[in-house]
């Protein structure tokens, strides 16, 4: 793959994505990071460029807004100088509560943001890869599709229509030289993780589950970059359609 590489990461600004974006300016990508929260972009994408890479921030782009995507995709191949060919669907939203007090706005919301993001930033950068006959999917899932989550039946739904939904663009796809894959995290110590322990959902706090840990201790978000790093390589051309978790040994 000859061509100039660029790459997209949605939810960029933040834990698993801030580290997703730092790791692929750092393996050579042009990479554009996208986020709802503007200074939060641009203080990751200044970070990136005061290392020496090239990184330029999206702000304010509402991955679950098809409008704002299609936009936003457009003014990334105008800033970065050629075709989307890496994409990671990273940026996501959680919920908690009882399955008989879920609204509808809720559930929309979290279906909106997890589901159709990926979907409407997978139209809008598949043309590209099929044109230059390469590209890189992968779609930041969650490891509570492998068990299930009580009292986050709509995230948990969500993430594994993701799953899903991988798998089968990756069948599609596969011809056209695009590989799809997703990683599920488990337990991994970024601003979400750190809410939800404060909020008393985690059941125990995050150094109670890293005892619990194979590899006791909690996941990091560099963690989830590194297979992200792996898989949106040349030499990663061979797998796709694959759930790779990252989780420390649970939910094996
Ligand atoms: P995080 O720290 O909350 O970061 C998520 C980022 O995505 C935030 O910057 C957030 O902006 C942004 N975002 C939210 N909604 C968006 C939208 N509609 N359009 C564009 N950007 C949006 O979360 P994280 O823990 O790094 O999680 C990243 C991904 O990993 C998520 O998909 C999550 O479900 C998944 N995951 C995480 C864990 C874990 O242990 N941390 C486990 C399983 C799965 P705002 O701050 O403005 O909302």
């Amino acid at each position: 793959m000859s061509e100039r590489r660029t790459a997209l990461v949605t939810g960029g600004g933040s834990g698993i994505g801030r580290a997703i974006a730092h790791r692929l300016a750092e393996d050579g990508f042009a990479t554009a990071v996208l986020d709802l929260n503007a200074e939060a972009a641009e203080q990751v994408a200044e970070e990136a460029r005061q290392k020496g890479h090239e990184a330029v921030a999206f702000g304010g782009v509402d991955v679950s807004d098809r409008a704002q995507v299609n936009d936003a995709v457009q003014r990334v191949r105008d800033a970065l100088g050629g075709p989307v060919l890496a994409l990671v669907n990273n940026a996501g939203v959680s919920g908690f509560g009882p399955f008989l007090k879920i609204t509808d706005e809720t559930w929309d919301r979290i279906m909106a943001v997890n589901l159709n993001g990926p979907f409407y930033l997978c139209q809008a950068v598949v043309p590209d890869m099929k044109e230059t006959g390469w590209g890189r999917i992968v779609n930041i899932s969650s490891s509570s599709t492998h068990s299930g989550q009580p009292y986050m039946a709509h995230y948990v739904a969500s993430k594994a229509g993701l799953v899903g939904f991988t798998k089968s663009l990756a069948l599609e796809l596969g011809p056209a030289g695009i590989t799809v894959n997703t990683i599920p995290p488990g337990f991994i110590d970024t601003p979400m993780l750190r809410a939800s322990e404060e909020r008393g959902l985690l059941g125990g706090s995050v150094d109670h589950h890293a005892e619990l840990t194979p590899v006791r201790r909690p996941g990091r978000p560099e963690d989830i970059a590194a297979a992200c790093s792996f898989l949106v390589s040349e030499e990663a051309g061979y797998i796709t359609g694959q759930v790779i978790g990252v989780n420390g040994g649970r939910n094996t």
